[in-house]
Formats: structure tokens, C-alpha cells, sequence
């Protein structure tokens, strides 16, 4: 199998006997392949492909907006992040105590009631990552107090659509968002130093990037982490 590049867009060539090309673009994140009558031209190819790139683009968004929000039925087999860390769900079946395990190095173990609906198992998957969250927050605040001469008030974890933490500095009140239970432990403490130093300057400029240097100086590194 050869490749052709079109600008950065990587495509996979598979040169067969057959008289016709077929043009494909697959799961998960999209990536395309075209299966060419062995004796056509390379630059034939390329063009035909050029011709087709706006398809080839819509039909990529298309799985990279699935793969970025999955449908989520929390059934075993499916992937979930738990800090930072990638994991396959079990679901298990129990009269006990509904719950969620972490269970080894690569599963998340959800004990339900059998018949359960989707909605129900979501809850307490959603509830276990907020508790889980809620846990890691206070020795960070605890310690960032300390090393930063500040004072939190109050705390909260809620889901938000574009933001990983909100900071009201007047009521020294920080937010952070839920889907941080999923990050790894180092983007937590990033955000909670980044509206912790919002108590000591509340605008995004050159005094608030200075304080960040110096407290959290590999901020950058662990922000695009975040964010990538
Ligand atoms: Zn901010």
C-alpha cells in the first residue's frame, strides 16, 4: 500500500485489478483510502482525489464530531477516562449497593440493577466522577492557599460547556468543571492554580501570566495537554 499526500491530508492507495476507483473515508477519526486500477498514474489519482476533497472533508467531520462525543449508553465495552487514564467499562449486575469500581489498570466496574435504563446507569457513572472530583480538590486548594497567601471561601464542581473553571474573586468562590475527573491529575491542579491566581489578579494579563510562571511554570505544557 502506497500513500498520497494532499496537503496534510494522508491518503492511503491500494492499487488493484479493477477498472474502476473507489473512494472511502472510515472510522474512527476518518481516514481515507482509495483503491485504484493498477495500471492508473499516480498524478490521476491525486487528481481524482482533489476533485472529491470537499466530500472527503465533510464525511472526516462527520467522524470526528462522533468521536469526540460518542453516544454514551454505559454498557461494558465501552471507553471511559478517568484521570487522565484510559479505561473499558463492565457492567455488573447487583441487588447491593449501587457503585462504581476502578478495578485494575484498565477497568471501570459500574454495579447497577439489572434492567437499569441508560439514564439511570449515566447517573451514577456521573456521580462517582463527581465524587471522585470533589475528593482531589481540597488538598490542592489546601496546598495553593499555602504557597500563594490566599484565601478560598468556597468551592464547587458543576459541568460546563467551554470553560474548565470559573473564578468569582470578590466571593473567592472557585467552579470547577466536572469534566476534569476525566483529565489527569496535573491539568486539575493546573486549572485550580489558575483560578486560585485569579485571587490575587483578576485579569488574564502580564501580572496574572507572571504569576503563573512563577507558581505553575510548566503551565503551558499541561494547558495544551488540556485543551488537545
Ligand atoms: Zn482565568
Amino acid at each position: 500500500m502506497t500513500s498520497i499526500m494532499i496537503g496534510d491530508l494522508k491518503i492511503n492507495v491500494i492499487k488493484k485489478k479493477i477498472k474502476n476507483l473507489h473512494l472511502s473515508v472510515h472510522p474512527p477519526d476518518g481516514w481515507v483510502r482509495i483503491t485504484a486500477p493498477d495500471t492508473m498514474k499516480d498524478e490521476a489519482i491525486r487528481s481524482f482525489a482533489i476533485s472529491k476533497l470537499s466530500w472527503i472533508k465533510k464525511q472526516r467531520a462527520k467522524f470526528q464530531a462522533q468521536e469526540r462525543q460518542p453516544e454514551r449508553e454505559f454498557v461494558s465495552g465501552e471507553s471511559y477516562y478517568y484521570q487522565g487514564h484510559h479505561y473499558l467499562l463492565n457492567v455488573i449486575y447487583t441487588n447491593k449497593k449501587q457503585r462504581v469500581e476502578i478495578d485494575g489498570y484498565k477497568n471501570i466496574n459500574l454495579y447497577i440493577r439489572k434492567g437499569a435504563t441508560k439514564e439511570r446507569r449515566g447517573k451514577v457513572m456521573t456521580e462517582w466522577y463527581r465524587n471522585q472530583l470533589k475528593s482531589q480538590i481540597p488538598p490542592l486548594i489546601e496546598k495553593w492557599e499555602k504557597r500563594m497567601g490566599v484565601k478560598v471561601d468556597s468551592w464547587g464542581v458543576k459541568l460546563m460547556k467551554t470553560r474548565w473553571g470559573t473564578c468569582n474573586p470578590k466571593a473567592r468562590r472557585i467552579w470547577v468543571n466536572l469534566e476534569l475527573a476525566k483529565k489527569s491529575p496535573r491539568c486539575l491542579e493546573y486549572i485550580i492554580v489558575h483560578e486560585m491566581v485569579h485571587l490575587l489578579e483578576r485579569l488574564h494579563n502580564k501580572k496574572f501570566v507572571s504569576y503563573m510562571d512563577q507558581f505553575f511554570p510548566n503551565w503551558r505544557s499541561v494547558k495544551k495537554e488540556l485543551n488537545g
